[in-house]
C-alpha cells in the first residue's frame, strides 16, 4: 500500500485543478491550504503540494517536502494569530492501514482548545461551508 502509483483523480487533485470547491486559506504556485470538510476542531486545516504528485511523505522529493513543511509553519503560525487554539497537532498518515483516506500527500494541522475534546479522524457530518469560510478569513487575516 505505501507503493500506490499517484491518480490524478484524488479529490486533492481535483480541488487543484478547481474541479471540486474548497474553502481555501492560502495557494501560490506550488503550494494550496484549505480547510478540512470533516474537521476535528475548529480551524482544522490541510497543506497540500500542487506540482509534487506524491501519495506520501516517501514519494515526495525533499525540495517540495520543504516547502510543504514551510506552508505548515506559516499556516499554523496564523492559526494561533486568528483563532487562538491553546495547542495544535500537525498529523501525516501514510497508507490506508495508518488511516489515509486521500492519497495525495496532506499534513493535517488540528488545533487544540483546551477542554473540547477532538472529533475522530475521517468522522461525523461535514461542516457548515459559510462556518468554515469564517474561519478561514481569520486564518487568511493573520497570515
Ligand atoms: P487522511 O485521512 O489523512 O487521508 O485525510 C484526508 C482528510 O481529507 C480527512 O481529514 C477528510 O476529512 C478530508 N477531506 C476529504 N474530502 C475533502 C474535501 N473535499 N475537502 C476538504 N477536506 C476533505
Amino acid at each position: 500500500m505505501l507503493n500506490a502509483a499517484y491518480d490524478c483523480e484524488n479529490i486533492f487533485a481535483k480541488i487543484i485543478r478547481g474541479e471540486m470547491p474548497a474553502v481555501k486559506i492560502y495557494e501560490d504556485d506550488k503550494i494550496l491550504s484549505f480547510m478540512d470538510v470533516f474537521p476535528q476542531s475548529d480551524g482544522h486545516a490541510l497543506v497540500i503540494h500542487k506540482t509534487a504528485q506524491a501519495v506520501n511523505l516517501l514519494d515526495v522529493e525533499q525540495g517540495a517536502l520543504s516547502e510543504l513543511t514551510t506552508a505548515v509553519q506559516n499556516i499554523a503560525g496564523a492559526i494561533k494569530t486568528g483563532l487562538n487554539p491553546d495547542g495544535f497537532r500537525v498529523v501525516q498518515f501514510n497508507g490506508a492501514p495508518a488511516g489515509q483516506t486521500v492519497f495525495h500527500l496532506h499534513f493535517h494541522i488540528i488545533p487544540i482548545y483546551e477542554g473540547k475534546s477532538l472529533g475522530r479522524h475521517g468522522d461525523g457530518a461535514p461542516a457548515d461551508t459559510d462556518a468554515l469560510e469564517a474561519m478561514a478569513a481569520k486564518i487568511r487575516a493573520a497570515l
